[in-house]
């Protein structure tokens, strides 16, 4: 039993589905709560567990307030299934955590939701029932074949069929590299299997969970974006109590202010950490390293040295460099993992590697996440018709992805599949 009364039973994985969703992350739930309050046969297949990717920067505040990252629907479905269940408000910046505790665990036990999502159960391809890539290209015929889905749970493999499916995987599991040109530098992937807990991909909890491995030690932050600010946010408040704690930030922008400002801004910490990062990069303080207009060459490791884990040789303004450092962050952004989808006729980005015509709608549009168009149905179709990626890894590389785009790509995903009786 769990706190909110409902219970976690291990059930067999059903042979068939109408719409199979891939990953229990807000993306997935939001669409398979749709389905379920639509009565639909629906199974949701996440490699670990609710909000998995969210989980891993839990300790990050959102800088979207709870009113963007939640559907009309989720919070209906909470209400009637748990009545006393109390909501983050609607203008709370709350963190992945408690966005995960609050909001995205209640919904996925909520009855007849839950029964329908199978955790553990990692998705590893989709193709199409003796039908192959090259077959009736982007032809609707290809609806007559069910979409075959090769599962991996535990030790065992197994197909389940279905006739639509949405891909909300997510990309965090897939970082980019840390090289020059987003490759692997020479050396990266070797501290990669021989490092790993000195070389840190993506979000790290500073002021929490890693704080030891961090304070009085040298780091090289790599990276241009958020999450790069946000862990110079923490850096900042880690000095105040360890002030041998230094930080070389390594950044590809040669611009005087790294963080592009917008005016009025109406996500108000998200302009904090811009101009927390446009301060320090003019200004860098006696913790602070700051290399514009740079990149990574080389990493070696230094395994009993004394001045430094590594040795990370960087492309800076003034040269070559040699930086010796302890620990390293990448905050170098993420791929989408299009292996999955391999055997089906989806129309990738050249530039993104994001669905083809929902990138053209993205790419040359504002730099403004809040500024984007509607990205109705056309935009999310693929030429393999019921496969539709949604959420961030519709978005690729592109790092302008924000939930609340995502529910109404949800929206315009439910109510075609509904116009075709699905
Ligand atoms: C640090 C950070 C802060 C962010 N802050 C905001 C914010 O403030 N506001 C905002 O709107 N957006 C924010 N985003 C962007 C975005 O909203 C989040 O990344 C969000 O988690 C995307 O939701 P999703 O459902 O598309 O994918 P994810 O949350 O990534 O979920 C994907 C799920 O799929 C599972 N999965 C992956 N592969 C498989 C497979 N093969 N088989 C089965 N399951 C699989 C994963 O385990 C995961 O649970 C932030 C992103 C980051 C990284």
């Amino acid at each position: 039993m769990d706190r909110l009364g409902a219970e976690r039973t291990v059930r067999p994985i059903p042979a068939t589905s109408t719409l199979a969703v891939v990953g229990a992350g807000p993306i997935g739930l939001e669409a398979a709560a749709w389905a379920v309050s639509h009565h639909w046969d629906v199974a949701v297949f996440e490699k670990v567990r609710v909000g998995h990717h969210i989980c891993q920067w839990g300790h990050v505040k959102l800088f979207s307030p709870f009113r963007m990252n939640h559907s009309n629907w989720g919070p209906q479905l909470l209400k009637c299934a748990f009545p006393d269940l109390t909501l983050p408000s609607e203008s709370a910046c709350t963190t992945g955590s408690e966005y995960v505790q609050r909001y995205l665990e209640p919904l996925s036990r909520v009855p007849g939701l839950s029964e329908r999502i199978f955790l553990g159960a990692e998705v590893v391809q989709i193709g199409k029932e003796k039908l192959a890539k090259k077959d009736w290209i982007g032809d609707a015929k290809r609806t007559q074949h069910p979409f075959r889905i090769l599962l991996h749970n535990g030790n065992t493999e197994f197909i389940h069929k279905t006739r639509a499916v949405i891909d909300a995987s997510g990309v965090y599991s897939f970082p980019q590299s840390l090289g020059s040109g987003n490759i692997p530098a020479p050396g990266e992937l070797q501290a990669k299997s021989e490092a790993s807990s000195h070389l840190h991909y993506g979000l790290v909890d500073l002021l929490g969970q890693h704080r030891r491995q961090f304070e009085g030690r040298k780091t090289l932050l790599v990276g241009g974006g958020y999450s790069a600010a946000t862990a110079l946010e923490a850096f900042e408040q880690l000095v105040q109590s360890a002030r041998e704690t230094k930080v070389s930030w390594v950044n590809l922008s040669t611009g005087e202010e790294p963080y592009y400002r917008f005016d009025n801004d109406p996500l108000p910490y998200r302009d904090d950490l811009g101009k927390l990062g446009n301060r320090l990069a003019a200004a860098p303080p006696p913790w602070l390293d700051y290399f514009a207009g740079s990149s990574i060459e080389e990493i070696s490791r230094r395994p009993n040295g004394d001045q430094g884990t590594f040795e990370v040789v960087i492309n800076s303004q003034q040269g070559c460099e040699k930086l010796e450092v302890d620990e390293i962050i990448a905050n170098v952004g993420f791929m989408p993992d299009n292996s999955i989808y391999r055997q089906l006729q989806v129309h990738e980005c050249y530039a993104t590697s994001g669905p083809m015509k929902l990138a053209a709608t993205l790419l040359g549009g504002s730099p403004d996440c809040l500024a984007q168009k509607s990205q109705g149905i056309e935009t999310l179709r693929n030429p393999e018709p019921d496969f539709f990626i949604l959420g961030n890894k519709s978005y690729g590389t592109n790092s302008t992805f924000l939930l609340t785009h995502g529910i109404k790509q949800v929206e315009a995903v439910m109510n075609h599949l509904k116009g075709q009786c699905i």
